[in-house]
């Protein structure tokens, strides 16, 4: 690839310095919103709480306009003194903003649908109505002094001359910035730069991601608009949201650091404690080989893997697991080789000879092809007991 090119895809060149890049975590609204998961109302106050700590810019805390015990807990939070902004959702209208206001929120998403599909058959309007309702809702929204984001709803399928349009129907009504919502999660990264890219330059606002991933590429599509000069990224912990999730704030964040060089300077640690709240609240486990904040994240069982591992952590893992609040585990089964069970066993204050390593390590291999799995440390005690016993007579 040429060299202009490559260029054009630095990250570190695009974040534009005026605006630093900034993260509205969505787990108490989007997340919530995933079927199936109710947040208890202490449960929303955690989650918040942690959030504000590990150093989001605005939590987007749930929709006021659904009253009752929603309603309530929003306004606990909105009064609690975080760092953060606290951001409500809201259609819109003006009822649905009044209860924002209610509530004690300093921002709120007013949103919309923007594309064809939705006007049509879901709101039953036209475009011109869509764009009278931001400017209405808008100008009541600024008249209260919130911090207003313009949700376009669907905004991936909508066609880009009308989301252009609609981006600057939201400015001129006063609107701080712009959230580019890729609802059904229908880009790839190399779409997304191009249309951010293009809206970029038509529409002088504050452009957002909120990605959705259901191809796989939430994450992906988020850091192409961030690539493409958008300025903020709307995620949630662990991914969590409607049907395959948004963009994981873990990722997002851990991705920006290592791929993109854009260190947004959060306690990253508090990463897997963060992700083992969410999915306790939210009765969604997190796999074992989630990106980064996975159990198996930083494992190594294999031979060639876990040898490089002890020579040197680098040469298999981008990041130390400490960074996000994992251990590394050196798991031994089918896949070790010897470095690996005389590292397991100079653990245990063991040191064993090369001979001994080779000949334990076969019988690993016998015992975890019959049990289907990697060996717990007292299995591996008895598979060292045995031997000693086959090769010395020797009694432990
Ligand atoms: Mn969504």
């Amino acid at each position: 690839m040429p060299e202009k090119e490559l260029k054009d895809f630095d990250i570190a060149d695009v974040v534009p310095t005026r605006h630093p890049l900034k993260i509205d975590d969505t787990t108490l609204r989007d997340g919530e919103q995933t079927a199936g998961v109710v947040f208890a109302n202490e449960e929303k106050i955690r989650i918040a709480k942690l959030l504000d700590t590990v150093g989001v810019d605005q939590i987007e805390v749930g929709i006021p306009a659904m009253g009752g015990d929603e309603k309530e807990t929003i306004k606990k939070i909105a009064g609690m003194g975080l760092r953060a902004s606290v951001l409500g959702w809201n259609r819109a209208v003006k009822e649905d903003i009044q209860h924002s206001i209610d509530c004690g929120v300093d921002a709120v998403a007013i949103s919309i649908a923007v594309s064809e599909i939705h006007i049509l058959t879901k709101l039953k309007k036209d475009r011109q109505w869509v764009l009278d309702s931001i400017s209405k809702a808008v100008d009541f929204a600024k008249k209260h002094d919130l911090y207003v984001s313009v949700n376009a709803e669907d905004g991936s399928r909508a066609e880009l001359d009308y989301l252009i349009e609609f981006g600057n129907n939201a400015k001129e009504a006063g609107a701080d910035r712009l959230r580019f919502c890729d609802t059904i999660g229908v880009l790839d990264p190399f779409e997304t730069f191009r249309v951010i890219k293009h809206l970029r330059q038509e529409v002088d606002i504050e452009i957002e991601m909120h990605t959705h991933n259901d191809f796989g590429m939430a994450t992906a599509n988020a850091l192409a608009g961030v690539k493409a000069g958008a300025t903020w990224v709307n995620t949630t912990v662990n991914g969590l949201g409607e049907r395959a999730g948004n963009a994981a704030l873990e990722e997002v964040v851990m991705a920006l650091k290592y791929i993109g060089a854009v260190d947004l300077g959060y306690k990253t640690e508090m990463f897997r404690e963060l992700s083992e709240y969410v999915a306790q609240a939210s009765a969604r486990n997190v796999p074992i080989w989630k990106a980064i904040v996975g159990t198996n994240v930083f494992a190594h069982e294999s031979g060639i893997h876990a040898d490089g591992v002890l020579k040197n952590p680098k040469t298999y893992e981008v990041f130390s697991p400490e960074e996000v609040g994992l251990a590394r585990q050196l798991v031994v089964g089918k896949h070790s080789g010897s470095h690996s069970v005389a590292a397991k066993f100079r653990e245990y204050g063991i040191e064993l000879t090369p001979e001994q390593s080779q000949a334990i390590l076969a019988e690993v291999r016998r015992t975890s092809v019959q049990l289907k799995r990697a060996l717990f440390d007292k299995e591996l005690m008895y598979i060292y007991k045995d031997y000693l016993e086959r090769t010395e007579g020797k009694q432990l």
